[in-house]
């Protein structure tokens, strides 16, 4: 078994220790007889920092339990020189460290907030890198949902408590006295001895991670999103000066939002709900726009188009129109009047093509497309009054149009 420094002192960043063993593995790995570098575990991630001999200093990139209790130091390059009796000296990345530390304190802290306000227990804890969660038990509770309001008080509560710079001290007891103390979390371990994690007058906790010495220490605590999930309702949090960094970037981001509409940034939701209002009534004009627009170019089409064999037929390649556009203008043509075949394109921005007919008109637009489309390298199809299809580019578009025409002229 790993001597665990951490368990005693969270603040401890430097320590000598020996290597015990250079266990196989993919990556270079060490273990110690004794270590400050917590492994990845009840929810807090793993720290990193350096392992340094007289001659070489080398990164450890992570840190695990093996599974008979002792701590493995992964490395990014393999030490050289060193055997089982090696001294080394370990040196922990304290801004991870105290990160880790205000994270993780803050969730003692939050966690027991929420079960002196609401009965709700935390079953998870996740600790990541840009944020941390707990999920809440509710399934016992009569209203089983977790409010807007009940999410600022407890996040109230917990900054109180922290503001209060109560003691948190580590204390190590037996089963049978945890048994007596009424823990908020009692871990599923079969282990005799007890890590106590106490929160003074406030939680009692088992709990193998690093935490600060005083509430103090973990500056501030603040709540994001919650959400839904199988086990109950997930809290996003942030503490310390994750939580300022984060506030840093929200505003900043608000900032940049307020100027593009020149407003204050409480005024920017209002601006938005403006501006999607006015893009929905300017959408709805085009819309108007484009049917009459429609509507008009038809009718001039139509005008002038002679009749032949009894039928009109309108072949017509457009520079700058959409799909949308020339289904809709097929649309008007082949309603206008009873014996119009439509074959229509444009060349940009999409190249595509559109063929139509009035109801009840003899051709087959599906089969004339997909004819079309095999020449031009291009898919699409259709019914037989009504075809769409797409080409890669728009060369040899009029030239098809030209030949379905004729087809359809032959017929
Ligand atoms: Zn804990």
């Amino acid at each position: 078994m790993t001597d665990r420094l951490y368990y005693r002192d969270s603040f401890l960043y430097d320590f000598d220790a020996e290597v015990q063993a250079l266990p196989e593995s993919a990556r270079p790995a060490l273990i110690l007889d004794r270590t400050a570098f917590y492994p990845t575990s009840g929810g807090q991630v793993f720290d990193t920092g350096w392992i340094s001999t007289d001659n070489v200093k080398l990164k450890v990139t992570e840190v695990a339990d093996s599974e008979d209790g002792r701590v493995v130091h992964y490395l990014e390059a393999p030490l050289k020189d060193l055997r089982p009796g090696t001294r080394v000296h370990g040196q922990i990345d304290a801004s991870r460290r105290r990160d880790h530390m205000q994270q993780h304190s803050g969730q003692h802290v939050l966690s027991a907030a929420f079960v002196r306000l609401f009965n709700m227990p935390t079953v998870s804890f996740h600790m990541g890198d840009d944020y941390c969660s707990i999920d809440l038990d509710i399934k016992d509770l009569d209203t089983p949902t977790l409010s807007k309001e009940q999410v600022e008080q407890a996040e109230r509560l917990a900054n109180e408590i922290i503001l209060e710079n109560r003691p948190v001290d580590v204390r190590f007891v037996t089963r049978d006295e945890a048994a007596k103390l009424g823990l908020r979390k009692v871990p599923v371990t079969e282990r005799d001895e007890l890590r106590i994690i106490d929160i003074r007058d406030w939680d009692l906790s088992a709990c193998g991670g690093t935490h600060i010495a005083q509430t103090g220490q973990i500056g501030c605590i603040l709540l994001r999103k919650t959400e839904r999930v199988r086990q109950g309702w997930r809290v996003e949090f942030i503490a310390g000066q994750r939580a300022v960094a984060t506030a840093r970037r929200d505003f900043t981001t608000l900032t940049e939002a307020a100027s593009l509409f020149s407003s204050h940034i409480y005024d920017v939701p209002q601006q938005v709900r403006k501006s999607l209002d006015e893009i929905r009534s300017q959408r709805k004009q085009r819309e108007q726009s484009l049917e009459e627009l429609a509507a008009a170019q038809a009718a001039a089409m139509l005008a002038a188009t002679p009749e032949s064999s009894g039928r009109k037929l309108v072949v017509r390649t457009f520079a700058d129109r959409d799909m949308n556009y020339l289904k809709l203008l097929a649309q008007k043509l082949t309603r206008l009047a009873p014996n119009v075949v439509a074959l229509l394109a444009t060349t940009s921005p999409q190249p595509s093509l559109v063929f139509a007919q009035s109801a009840g008109q003899a051709s087959d637009m599906g089969a004339l497309m997909k004819d079309a489309m095999s020449k031009l390298g291009g898919r699409g199809g259709g019914s037989k009054d009504m075809a769409q299809g797409g080409v890669p580019n728009a060369d040899g578009i009029e030239a098809a149009l030209s030949n379905v025409a004729a087809t359809l002229r032959a017929q």
